[in-house]
């Protein structure tokens, strides 16, 4: 059966049974960050209070047990996008630090002056801002590829830019303001018919759409756990392991090491290499529950009922006077960004808070995005795994009632 029994689904999220401003509260702030269901509660409640310990270093029961939570869940993670080896699968605390990381280290080594790196119109600043501080140090340059009015990625603009002065190209899957599936697989194949390296941001795509790295081919994936129903505070780097050997190790500290005296130092092998210091253990292992949580339900009937209610929301909304739908590319998913004629975006985002229904005005951290529709600021409904065609309803019937206000 394809059909996900929503009601289930929603009774293991306790925040959903919330009341705000005396309504049912309807999460539709999912691209933010999500809800966290009780089995990932629970998992962090039980490391705190019959576990707790540090990893790999103490040599006693409970250092044991949590060593092993956390690898495994280490392993979850490798297998839910299919990377070849945990050797692959760096714990960071984000999608923003991991793009840090790569700029930082891989893109410090390979980029130097006049080489360009290609990110897209409709990234988010976390994969502008870390690429303009090593092209600004480097004297490189940006190259940013276009979008078209319904908010897809210029192919032919793209393959332009792809020459030998290319060192990297740093593209979103999922973009959070416009929803775009962007090609990426395609995206990938192209930069490497010319030997060019891809970092994937799949921020947005991990929760909605099955990622399989090994399939896709990328070099780097990066994604956070709090976009995927797991804790904030921990993400993952994917890389290639041939590239992650290749690379020097970005923070420098304990757990790094595998020799350490005052004139040299050896690094240690793969994964910990790239994981100085001690970790976010806890919710290291609240990810790997996430990531059970969602392959339990199955990633292809998650995708199917958001693509479903992605569809009915773009209808109905399309259908308020005085609306202006921003990102209508047909292959979308779970992001539904418009604006009102003549009232705020922020305006917008109180009437609908006064209604119980959480979203989010401003933004979004894409800036360059917005401009591009000649915008500062839009409202974003998004939505996750735990939100009903009701709550869709409520979203369209609060928002027309602002309108005709
Ligand atoms: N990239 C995209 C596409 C995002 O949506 C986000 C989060 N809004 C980020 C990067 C940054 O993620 P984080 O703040 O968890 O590091």
């Amino acid at each position: 059966n394809q059909e996900l029994d929503i009601n289930l689904i929603r009774k293991d999220f306790p925040i959903l049974q919330k009341r705000v401003n005396g309504k049912p509260l309807v999460w539709l702030d999912n691209s933010a960050t999500t809800q966290k269901p009780n089995c990932v509660i629970k998992a962090i409640d039980n490391y705190y209070s019959e576990y707790n310990s540090n990893i790999h270093r103490g040599a006693h029961t409970l250092a044991k047990i949590a060593t092993e939570a956390y690898e495994g869940a280490r392993e979850k993670i490798r297998s839910f996008i299919n990377a070849d080896s945990c050797e692959e699968i760096i714990f960071v605390r984000g999608t923003t630090e991991a793009i840090n990381l790569v700029a930082e280290t891989f893109g410090d080594d390979k980029i130097q002056k006049e080489d360009e790196i290609i990110i897209s119109v409709m990234e988010h600043h976390s994969n502008i801002v870390p690429w303009q501080k090593l092209a600004q140090k480097k004297g490189a340059i940006i190259k940013v590829v276009p979008i078209d009015d319904c908010g897809e990625i210029i192919m032919e603009e793209y393959a332009k830019l792809l020459t030998s002065r290319t060192k990297i190209v740093a593209i979103t899957h999922l973009s959070n303001v416009l929803g775009t599936i962007n090609p990426i697989k395609k995206m990938i194949e192209m930069a490497h018919h010319i030997d060019v390296p891809v970092l994937i941001d799949g921020a947005q795509s991990i929760p909605h759409i099955g990622v399989n790295v090994k399939e896709l081919d990328a070099d780097f994936f990066v994604f956070s756990g709090h976009k995927i129903y797991a804790p904030t505070g921990i993400g993952v780097l994917y890389g290639k392991k041939a590239i992650l050997e290749e690379m020097t190790p970005w923070q420098r500290g304990g757990g790094m090491i595998k020799d350490v005296n005052f004139e040299t130092t050896t690094y240690n092998d793969l994964p910990y290499k790239f994981e100085a210091g001690t970790g976010n253990i806890a919710d290291a292992i609240g990810l790997g529950e996430a990531i059970a949580y969602i392959n339990n339900i199955g990633i292809e009937r998650v995708q199917l009922h958001e693509k479903k209610l992605t569809s009915y929301a773009m209808d109905q909304l399309s259908q308020i006077p005085s609306i202006r739908l921003i990102g209508t590319s047909s292959n979308k998913s779970s992001v539904l960004s418009y604006i009102l004629e003549g009232v705020t975006p922020e305006d917008v985002a109180k009437f609908l808070n006064n209604d119980g229904i959480a979203v989010r005005a401003g933004h979004h951290c894409a800036q360059p995005v917005l401009k591009r529709y000649g915008l500062n600021s839009a409202v974003r409904a998004s939505i996750g795994i735990y939100n009903t065609i009701e709550e869709i309803n409520a979203l369209v019937g609060s928002t027309l009632k602002i309108a005709r206000y």
